[in-house]
């Protein structure tokens, strides 16, 4: 494709580094996303670049300047956007094409999404604000609760991620996850337990037993999109506890509750989506901190060439994720 060029409200930014995200991963398997992109098209969403080139009507940025790059942006006027539920806006665009050279930021995301990439913070560090973002948003979406523990069911990025915003907080977190290998890297983000699941539905009773106080974990957080793992969570919750289904199921999914359960128990069942610009700026402050050791789940690099194999490994679950850098 021919090097783009800025519109009058846009900016070319030269992509620096792009993650790969689970998102990529479907995008790929199912040749699109319901509300992401319609293929074919360029896709990659989890960016950071330098400003290549700036729209004659562009005010505040520069060529030169290195940023990240949100891939939404809300339309600031619908009444969620008012709310600063800028994740529920009704007309919600969306960015993608962070697999290549260069992208043209539209008018919306320059004036909405476009962040300024904190100095020092390495490129392929940059690009997880928007994963880690998305945490930050489950996180406020559970603030009234009062808890000690936590299960977070999961132990792919955005469940890690989960395990270390938590076990910072002070709180005792467990992570669960089929592939003992992968729960164990919590370890090192601060887990106080990690648990080897079997998928088999006898998952409850084995996440239980590792809170000695009988009844369950004050928190647990679903990070998987599998039905079988919403149903666990529910199942691991104390009474009075709080349930966050984070992960995504595909269209269509329904899930048994109990209502006794519910009811008699009080539990509160959340659903959390995506981020806010609040949240994306909290991302990247996290992670110009230099300790937070969010670089390990980045297992492997390439170049434009290499975004298919990568993302064969990550669907043989070989890798949590790997990044781009179109200009080596
Ligand atoms: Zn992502
Ligand atoms: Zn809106």
């Amino acid at each position: 494709m021919p090097m783009p060029e800025p519109g009058p409200q846009e900016v070319v930014v030269a992509v620096d580094a792009a993650t790969t995200c689970g998102t990529d991963l479907k995008v790929y398997r199912r040749g699109g996303h319901p509300r992401m992109l319609q293929a074919p098209c360029p896709f990659g969403h989890e960016m950071t670049g330098v400003i290549r080139g700036v729209g004659a009507d562009v005010a505040g940025w520069r060529e030169g300047d290195a940023v990240v790059v949100a891939n939404s942006a809300s339309c600031g006027v619908c009444p969620a956007c008012r709310e600063g539920r800028e994740n529920l806006c009704r007309d919600l665009e969306y960015l993608n094409g962070a697999f290549a050279d260069a992208i043209v930021v539209p008018e919306r995301f320059v004036k909405r999404s476009l962040y300024r990439r904190p100095e020092g913070l390495d490129p392929e560090i940059a690009a997880l604000a928007e994963p880690l973002a998305c945490v930050l948003h489950g996180r406020e979406a559970v603030a009234p609760a009062r808890f000690e523990t936590a299960l977070v069911l999961g132990a792919g990025p955005i469940g890690l991620m989960f395990a270390r915003v938590l076990a910072s907080e002070g709180r005792r977190v467990a992570v669960a996850d089929v592939a003992a290998d992968r729960a164990e890297m919590a370890q090192p983000l601060g887990a106080s337990w990690t648990i080897p699941l079997c998928g088999n539905g006898r998952d409850v009773e084995r996440v239980r037993t590792v809170v000695e106080s009988d009844g369950g974990f004050d928190l647990v957080v679903e990070a998987t999109g599998v039905p079988a793992a919403w149903r666990t969570a529910m199942g691991s919750a104390r009474i009075g506890g709080t349930v966050l289904l984070f992960g995504g199921c595909a269209p269509g999914t329904e899930v048994a509750l109990d209502t006794h359960w519910l009811h008699y128990s009080e539990m509160t069942v959340t659903g959390a989506y995506h981020h806010r610009p609040a949240t994306f700026e909290q991302a990247l402050e996290l992670l110009a901190e230099t300790d937070h050791g969010l670089e390990t789940m980045i297992q492997d690099r390439g170049d434009l060439a290499s975004v298919e194999p990568i993302l064969g490994r990550m669907e043989r679950r070989e890798i949590l994720k790997g990044v781009i850098t179109p200009r080596q």
